[in-house]
C-alpha cells in the first residue's frame, strides 16, 4: 500500500490508513441490539470489540434518517454543509416536492471520492440502491448495491439476488464485502446495510439475534483479513405503537388543515421514500411549509401543545440546532417523541403492509448508535458529545498501532 500524507476534505484532515479500512454502517443499530446479542453469546466477535477494541455512544444527525447520516458519515460534516438533510424538500419556487436521492443534490465531495483521487482503491457497497449514487458521487472505485447487483457483482459474491424486504438485502453487503476484501483487498471500504430487520425486530428478540449472529460471522472474517474495522449506525430505533398494536402517529397534515384551512399548510415526511413497506411513511420528524399569512409563532405554539410532540422549532432554531440546511426545510421542524410518530393525512398513509407493529426513527430519541472500532484508541480530543461522522477521523487519526 502506498504510504502517502494525510489528506484534508471538507475542512477535516485524515492520515492515510496504515492498513485496509473497513467502515460500516449498520442501519437502525443500537447498541442494546450489540449488548444482548453479545450476552446471548451469538456474536463473540463483536464482544471481542467491545472488551479488546474501543466503543463509545456518538450521537447521530437529527432527523436520524439514513440518508443524511450516511452521508455525513462519508463526508465527516453534518446536513448543513452537505445538504442532504432526507429523501424529500419541497422547491417553493417550483411548487414541487423534490427527491433528493441525486448527487446533484450533494454540496460537498466524499471523503472516499477523495482517497480514491489521491490512489487509494475504494469500495462501497450499499443494501438500498436509493444511497448507492449519493455515496458514489465522483468516486473513482467500486460501487454497487445489492438492491440492483448486476451479473458480475453476484458472481463475485456467489449469491442469489436477495429480495429489498429482508435481512438478505443486509447480508449480500457483508459477503461482498468479504469477498471483495480477498480478491482485491481495497485500502478503504464502506458497507452500508438496510434497517429492515430493526424496523420489525427489538434488541434481543430472535429475529434481531439472528442478525446480529449473522454479521459478527463476516466481521469476524474482515478481521481476520487483517482489516481496521470500524462500526456506527445512522439512527437508532424504537417502538411507536400504542397499547393496542397500531401506530401512535401524529396527522400532522390533518391537523393543519383544521387549524389553517384545508390544504393551506404542506407537511413533507422526509422519511418517504420508494421503499415505505415496513414504516409506511411514518417517522418522528416533519417539517412544515405555511402560506405566507400564517402565524409561524402561533402555529409552533399549538404544535407544541399537541400530546407527543417533543419539539416544534422554527426553520432558524431547528437549523442551528440540528445543523441543516435552511433552503431544505419548511418554516416549522417537527419531532416527536420516543413513542410516537408524525403523518400528514391519515388518509394518505397506506399501513396494509405493516405486519408487524410500527418502530421508527427520525427523532432525537433514536440519536445515540454505537461508535466501534477493533483496535484500541489514542489521543481523541476531549469533546462534549461524539458523532457517528467522527468515525473515518477516529479510525485513521485516533488509533493504537
Ligand atoms: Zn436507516
Amino acid at each position: 500500500m502506498p504510504e502517502r500524507s494525510s489528506l484534508t476534505v471538507n475542512g477535516r484532515s485524515y492520515r492515510w490508513m496504515d492498513r485496509p479500512l473497513v467502515v460500516v454502517c449498520v442501519d437502525g443499530c443500537e447498541f442494546d441490539y450489540i449488548h444482548k446479542a453479545v450476552a446471548a453469546g451469538v456474536a463473540p466477535f463483536l464482544g471481542r470489540m467491545l472488551a479488546s477494541g474501543a466503543a463509545f455512544e456518538a450521537d447521530c444527525v437529527v432527523p436520524s434518517f439514513t440518508n443524511p447520516n450516511n452521508l455525513s458519515i462519508v463526508t465527516g460534516v453534518p446536513p448543513s454543509v452537505h445538504g442532504i438533510c432526507g429523501n424529500y424538500f419541497y422547491d417553493r419556487e417550483a411548487g414541487a416536492e423534490v427527491m433528493m436521492n441525486d448527487p446533484k443534490y450533494l454540496r460537498v465531495g466524499t471523503i472516499l471520492a477523495a482517497f480514491a483521487a489521491a490512489g487509494a482503491k475504494v469500495a462501497v457497497v450499499t443494501a438500498k440502491d436509493k444511497l448507492r449514487a449519493l455515496l458514489g458521487k465522483d468516486l473513482a472505485g467500486t460501487c454497487f448495491s445489492a438492491e440492483k447487483a448486476d451479473a458480475a457483482t453476484l458472481a463475485l459474491v456467489g449469491r442469489p439476488p436477495p429480495s429489498v424486504y429482508s435481512a438478505d438485502l443486509s447480508e449480500f453487503v457483508f459477503a461482498a464485502g468479504v469477498k471483495l476484501m480477498q480478491a482485491r483487498r481495497p485500502d478503504l471500504m464502506y458497507l452500508s446495510t438496510t434497517d429492515y430487520v430493526q424496523h420489525k425486530a427489538a434488541p434481543g428478540s430472535a429475529a434481531a439475534n439472528d442478525f446480529y449472529a449473522m454479521m459478527d460471522g463476516y466481521l469476524a472474517q474482515l478481521d481476520a483479513l487483517g482489516a481496521t474495522l470500524s462500526l456506527t449506525a445512522d439512527h437508532g430505533m424504537n417502538d411507536k405503537f400504542g397499547a393496542d398494536g397500531r401506530p401512535n402517529a401524529i396527522y400532522l397534515q390533518d391537523l393543519l388543515d383544521e387549524w389553517l384551512g384545508q390544504g393551506a399548510a404542506r407537511v413533507i415526511l422526509p422519511i418517504t421514500d420508494p421503499y415505505v413497506v415496513h414504516h409506511g411513511a411514518l417517522g418522528s420528524f416533519a417539517t412544515v411549509y405555511l402560506p405566507e399569512t400564517a402565524d409561524v409563532r402561533a402555529t409552533i405554539d399549538r404544535l407544541r401543545g399537541v400530546e407527543g410532540v417533543q419539539l416544534a422549532l422554527s426553520n432558524a432554531e431547528a437549523c442551528a440546532r440540528f445543523e441543516l440546511p435552511p433552503d431544505r426545510l419548511g418554516d416549522i421542524v417537527v419531532v416527536s417523541g420516543k413513542n410516537a410518530v408524525l403523518g400528514s393525512s391519515r388518509s394518505r398513509h397506506d399501513l396494509s403492509g405493516l405486519d408487524a407493529p410500527l418502530r421508527s426513527h427520525g427523532g432525537i430519541s433514536e440519536q445515540a448508535v454505537p461508535l466501534m472500532f477493533n483496535r484500541r484508541t489514542a489521543g481523541i480530543p476531549g469533546k462534549p458529545r461524539m458523532r457517528n461522522f467522527d468515525i473515518l477521523d477516529v479510525a485513521l487519526n485516533h488509533l493504537q498501532a
